[in-house]
């Protein structure tokens, strides 16, 4: 069985969003005051969540499992989780999967030995700016250090490619694009720059305001020469080499650039339900069959007819367009 959907697209990444919680409350995610959190009881414990992982990594063909949240450093069993799933055989028996992390990196320079310990390959942290005051207003905490002592710890602790995630915002960090690209470089991580998305949980928005990637690239190029690499494959960033290299820098325009077509991912929140899409409204449940007993073939049967209804894009574009109920700390990015 595979996670084949009608437009044949397989997914063999999938993202596990451990809690919807976060310790940061970034603008174009959640409001100053949070979200409404998820019931602990609707959250799968870390037995439930290892026999989904399990399950897509040895019954559906996912080759590549990426932990995300809301942040997924604030669950506690996360070195057992990533450990369970480096333990688990691809379903060819070529190893194991590779396993990822997405996160604000707060603590981890505490966690980031740990975590290497634990099988975990190599991590995404989000970082918008070369600037702590700038920081505090994106983020509304004052916590740009610990996520600058939260990457070194990683690089230190093999994590790498280190790669930093960005979102630009108007009026907050909107002509920073050359001094972050600047800073990652001497420090050796890999900048992605992401275009702001219609998921924050107060459908805040607006194509106007947002920074296209033609806007970003507009702005690098003023100060390095930007070369387009080939083999952008199933990933989502368009990667460019600065300068001469060896440095790079990628650019994810899922608004004005969207690369459905070569999707391979799938979704899996803390409360147990599959998203076929980041956008996608509509939801799978897997987390009542696990707990009625459903077999593990009767799951994977599920979840892959959940595959069957992805659309072949986003509709971001279409009037039509209408954000998911469900924001992207509770899907997990
Ligand atoms: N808390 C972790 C973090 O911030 O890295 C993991 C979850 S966060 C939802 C995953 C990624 O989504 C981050 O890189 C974040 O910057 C990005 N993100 C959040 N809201 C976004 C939005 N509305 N548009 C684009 N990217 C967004
Ligand atoms: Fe938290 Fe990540 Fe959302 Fe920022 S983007 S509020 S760090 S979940």
């Amino acid at each position: 069985m595979e996670l084949i959907d009608q437009h044949d697209r397989i997914a063999t990444d999938l993202r596990v969003s451990l809690t919807d919680r976060c310790n940061l409350r970034c603008q174009y995610c959640m409001p100053a005051e949070g979200l409404e959190w998820m019931p602990t009881d609707q959250t799968l414990t870390d037995d439930e969540l290892v026999r989904l992982i399990s399950i897509g990594v040895e019954h559906l063909g996912i080759t590549d499992v990426r932990f995300t949240g809301g942040e997924p450093l604030l669950r506690k069993g996360l070195p057992g989780l990533i450990s369970a799933t480096k333990a688990m055989t691809l379903r060819d028996g070529s190893g194991s999967p590779r396993t990822a992390m997405t996160s604000n990196g707060l603590g981890l320079k505490r966690t980031a030995k740990a975590l290497a310990e634990a099988g975990l390959d190599r991590v995404n942290i989000s970082l918008d700016t070369t600037d702590a005051e700038v920081f505090a207003r994106i983020t509304r905490r004052d916590r740009w250090q610990d996520v600058v002592d939260g990457l070194a710890a990683a690089q230190d602790a093999g994590l790498g490619p280190v790669k930093v995630n960005a979102v630009l915002l108007r009026e907050h960090n909107e002509t920073e694009g050359p001094a972050l690209l600047r800073w990652c470089m001497e420090r050796d991580y890999e900048l992605r720059f992401i275009e702001q998305m219609p998921l924050d949980a107060q459908h805040g928005w607006s194509r106007a305001q947002m920074i296209t990637a033609d806007e970003t690239l507009g702005l690098i190029s003023e100060e390095f020469t930007l070369t387009p690499l080939e083999g952008r494959g199933s990933a989502p960033a368009e990667k460019f080499l600065v300068d001469d290299g060896p440095h790079t820098v990628g650019i994810i325009g899922s608004v004005t650039r969207p690369f459905c077509g070569d999707c391979n991912r799938v979704r899996l929140t803390a409360d147990g339900q599959i998203l076929n899409c980041l956008f996608a409204r509509d939801e799978s449940d897997l987390r009542a069959p696990l707990r009625d007993g459903a077999s593990d073939l009767e799951i994977a049967e599920r979840w892959a007819a959940a595959m069957m209804t992805k659309l072949p894009g986003h509709g971001i574009n279409d009037p039509s367009f209408l954000q998911s109920s469900r924001p992207m700390s509770a899907i997990g990015g």
